[in-house]
């Protein structure tokens, strides 16, 4: 399994198998009544995006993971780096994290999927 390319097609909101069907229904930053709609199936290839109920139970973790270690690193930066105040800088980090949660949740979903389907160059085979 090669992780870059894994999480360069999580990034792209990729079909895991054939990495050309679309993970969502509209634009990875265009965010709109669509933004949490998923296909049940790639359009492309046929991959099922639910393969089994309460399969997006382990991205739940991974938002959890990746909005804390956001968290830290931004709090970091912006904080000790740059020198805003404390309650400045949480104020910032509140508005980033109440406009980012849609790709955060999308994101999240992208990556479990793409860690748990495998990539098939000979899908259409
Ligand atoms: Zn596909």
């Amino acid at each position: 399994m090669n992780i870059v390319a894994v999480l360069v097609n999580a990034l792209k909101m990729k079909c895991p198998r054939c990495r050309k069907g679309d993970l969502f229904e509209s634009p990875t930053l265009g965010f709109n009544s669509d933004s949490f709609k998923m296909p049940d199936k790639c359009p492309v290839c046929g991959q099922s995006y639910m393969p089994e109920p309460g399969f997006y139970y382990g991205s739940m973790f991974l938002s959890y993971i990746m909005t804390g270690l956001f968290c830290i690193v931004f709090m970091a930066l912006v904080h000790w780096v740059i020198g805003l105040t404390l309650m400045v800088s949480f104020m910032i980090l509140i508005a980033i994290l109440a406009l980012g949660s849609p790709f955060i949740w999308r994101m999240s979903r992208s990556l479990w999927l793409n860690m748990m389907e495998k990539y098939d160059p000979d899908w259409d085979k």
